[in-house]
Formats: C-alpha cells, sequence, structure tokens
C-alpha cells in the first residue's frame, strides 16, 4: 500500500466557514449577490488598507480587469515580470497588447527594476512606450516596491501588483496589492486562504473599483429592463464563496504563521547542506512563506540536482513542485522579448517547492525530514 499523499499545499478549513456555508443556504443567498460578499469585501479592504475591493471569481480576472481599466488597447506593451505563474500575464493576451517579460533580480527573486527601465527605454526610443507594469510578489515574498515604483513614476507608468501569492505579506509595513494602482489577490485552492476559486481587486481609487464591479456584472447599465452601453464579464464572486471567504480570512495570522514555521523548519533542517539555499528575507519585508522553495547547486552538491530530489520525494508520495517556469521559456511566448541576464532561468533550473501547506502535521514533517536527509546523504 502506497503511503498517504503527502501535498504541497491543499486548503484549509476551520469551523467558521461551513458554518457561514450553511447560513448562506439558511438565508438563500446563493447567488453573486448577499451580505457575505459585501463582508468579505469589508474585510479585505481593512485588512489591506485599501479604499475598496472587489470581490470577483479569480485573481486572473482581477489582472484582465485592471488591464480593462487602465485602457489597454490591442498592440500596446504590457511588462511582466517573466518569473511567474501564467495567470499574471495571459489576460495581457485577452486583450491582444504585447507581453514583453522582465527578469528577476536576486535579492527578492521578483521584477529587476533596472532590467524594468531598460525595457521602458527601449520601447519609447521606438515610439511604443509601455502602458503598464505587472509586479508579482512571488510565493508571499515582496517585490522591490521602492525601486519599482521609482522607475514607474520617472516614467509615468501604472502598477499593477499581482499580490496572488502574498496575501498577509508587507513591505515597510503596507500589504502587497496596496501599493499599485491596482492590486489583486487569488483565493485559489492551493493559495495561503481560498474560497475553493475566487479573487479580488484591489485599489485606493473608489471610483475604479465601482467601475470594476460594473464590468463584472456584464455592465449592466441602471435601468429596469437589461440595458448594456459597454462589453461585460461575468466575474463577480459567488456569496457562498465569499461565506468561506470570511471564514478564511479570520485565521490569516495563524495561517501565516504556519507557513513562516514550515520555512523555519526547512531551514533548520538543511542549514548545513552545502549547495541548498533559500530566499533570505530582506529587512523591510514580511514574506508570508506561501511555499517554501529551495535552491539546489548540483555542483556543491556533489551532482544531486532539483530533479534528484524531486524524484526521491515523488517515490515516497510526497509532492514538491519546480519553481515556476518563467513565460519567457514558455512555448505560448515564443515571440515575446525579454530584457534581463536570465536570473529567473536560474532559478527555474535549481528551484524546487517543498511541503508547505499550514494543515502540515509534524507526523508528515518527519517524513518529509527523512526523505530529504537521506537523499542528501547518497
Ligand atoms: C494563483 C495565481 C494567480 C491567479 O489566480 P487565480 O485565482 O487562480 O486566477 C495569479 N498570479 C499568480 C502569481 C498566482 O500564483
Amino acid at each position: 500500500m502506497s503511503k498517504e499523499k503527502i501535498w504541497l499545499s491543499s486548503p484549509h478549513m476551520g469551523e467558521e466557514e461551513l458554518n457561514n456555508v450553511k447560513e448562506a443556504f439558511a438565508t438563500n443567498w446563493i447567488s453573486p449577490a448577499g451580505p457575505f460578499l459585501q463582508q468579505f469585501e469589508a474585510a479585505i479592504k481593512t485588512r489591506c488598507r485599501v479604499t475598496d475591493a472587489a470581490a470577483i471569481q479569480s485573481g486572473t480576472a482581477g489582472i484582465h480587469l485592471a488591464l480593462r481599466l487602465l485602457g489597454i488597447q490591442p498592440g500596446e506593451v504590457v511588462l511582466c515580470q517573466s518569473f511567474t505563474f501564467i495567470a499574471s500575464c495571459n489576460p495581457i493576451l485577452y486583450e491582444r497588447a504585447e507581453p514583453v517579460f522582465i527578469d528577476s533580480e536576486k535579492e527578492t527573486w521578483n521584477m529587476c527594476p533596472i532590467a524594468l527601465e531598460e525595457a521602458i527605454v527601449h520601447y519609447t526610443k521606438q515610439g511604443k512606450k509601455p502602458k503598464a507594469i505587472i509586479v508579482v510578489h512571488l510565493y508571499g515574498m515582496p517585490a522591490n516596491m521602492h525601486a519599482i515604483q521609482a522607475v514607474a513614476e520617472k516614467h509615468q507608468l501604472p502598477i499593477i501588483e499581482d499580490a496572488a501569492e502574498a496575501l498577509g505579506a508587507t513591505y515597510h509595513g503596507k500589504a502587497c496589492g496596496s501599493m499599485g494602482d491596482f492590486g489583486i489577490l487569488s483565493f485559489n485552492g492551493n493559495k495561503i486562504l481560498t474560497t475553493s476559486g475566487g479573487g479580488a481587486l484591489l485599489s485606493n481609487n473608489a471610483k475604479a473599483i465601482a467601475k470594476a464591479r460594473f464590468l463584472a456584472t456584464q455592465a449592466k447599465d441602471d435601468a429596469p429592463h437589461y440595458q448594456h452601453s459597454e462589453m461585460g464579464f461575468n466575474y463577480r464572486l459567488s456569496n457562498v464563496c465569499a461565506a468561506i471567504g470570511v471564514g478564511q480570512l479570520a485565521v490569516l495570522d495563524q495561517r501565516v504563521a504556519a507557513r513562516r514555521t514550515n520555512h523555519a523548519f526547512y531551514e533548520e533542517l538543511l542549514k548545513d547542506q552545502a549547495g541548498v539555499s533559500f530566499l533570505k528575507e530582506p529587512d523591510q519585508s514580511f514574506s508570508n512563506r506561501w511555499l517554501t522553495c529551495i535552491l539546489i547547486d548540483p555542483e556543491q552538491t556533489g551532482g544531486i540536482s532539483r530533479e534528484t530530489v524531486r524524484l526521491a520525494l515523488e517515490k515516497e508520495n510526497i509532492e514538491t513542485r519546480p519553481l515556476w517556469k518563467p513565460m519567457h521559456l514558455q512555448p505560448l511566448f515564443k515571440e515575446a522579448a525579454f530584457f534581463g541576464t536570465g536570473v529567473c532561468d536560474q532559478l527555474f533550473d535549481q528551484g524546487l517547492c517543498l511541503p508547505s501547506g499550514s494543515n502540515l502535521t509534524s507526523a508528515q514533517k518527519d517524513r518529509i525530514a527523512n526523505q530529504l536527509k537521506s537523499v542528501f546523504s547518497h
């Protein structure tokens, strides 16, 4: 019989979530309208300290809405961090705009401000000034926002912050997702909190969020009949999912603490292992440590690579994943331009995400520790 599977990051429900869902049923608020939606939005707003937040069906929808609100037109250049999950940039294609990918910096693994400015200067010279910047706080580590904001201000470009993986993380005390013109969160099943599927669009521009709610509900004009003057989307979150979200948000601090404890556990376990390194948390940043990631340099481990480790753990039914494959290396984006020196290519070659759920048990951690020790001792 095979051993029980240990997942990379599985949902972690409490009691309030189910009670809230029962209440949604009991009161028959099952549609994408109802009191939990408002409560969830208010709670997100308070937590992230933004003027307003719209609860929607996914983080991807949030990026799509942000691009529409910024008026991105077909053929226009949108700059996006290459080292990310594809959801950050697929919406650029939805709008038939042109994605241009930016390398990572070593300190945060997120967008390199130098490569960012190179790209802006390059396209501006060609008379094709980029229209927006999508920066990602990958794995819950805040990007180098002050440097990125300085570049954005110098060139008058709006910032969309993809904080899908970074709920609970802060930079100089500010919530990830609250610093750009728009921010997005995801409540997909693998994230630090989940509503089974869902997301939010954040902004300090209340009018823009009101417009986002309008666009997310098929752009219905104010009339007794169904009247539409603009193209909209069906992106609004269901009240049932929002009911789960209200319960989840109440335990966010515990979830962050558990993820950070996981990270500390792996750091302690592998601290003397030559060739294994971790992403350090800069002084100004507080990471939610959504996933613990390690870099494995086979030249220093005696030939043990991230694939050796991944396969050895897979044999024990322990799920791990290579770090995100950069977008400029994806077949879908083979025509897209890339600015940088290949920092994120190397992160992809050497990086591995370890099981990081906030519900990992100590028995599961023992199994992981034994297996990791055994791989590295061979
Ligand atoms: C999960 C994720 C998203 C999108 O979230 P969905 O809610 O699944 O659409 C966007 N960006 C990053 C970096 C993510 O990890």
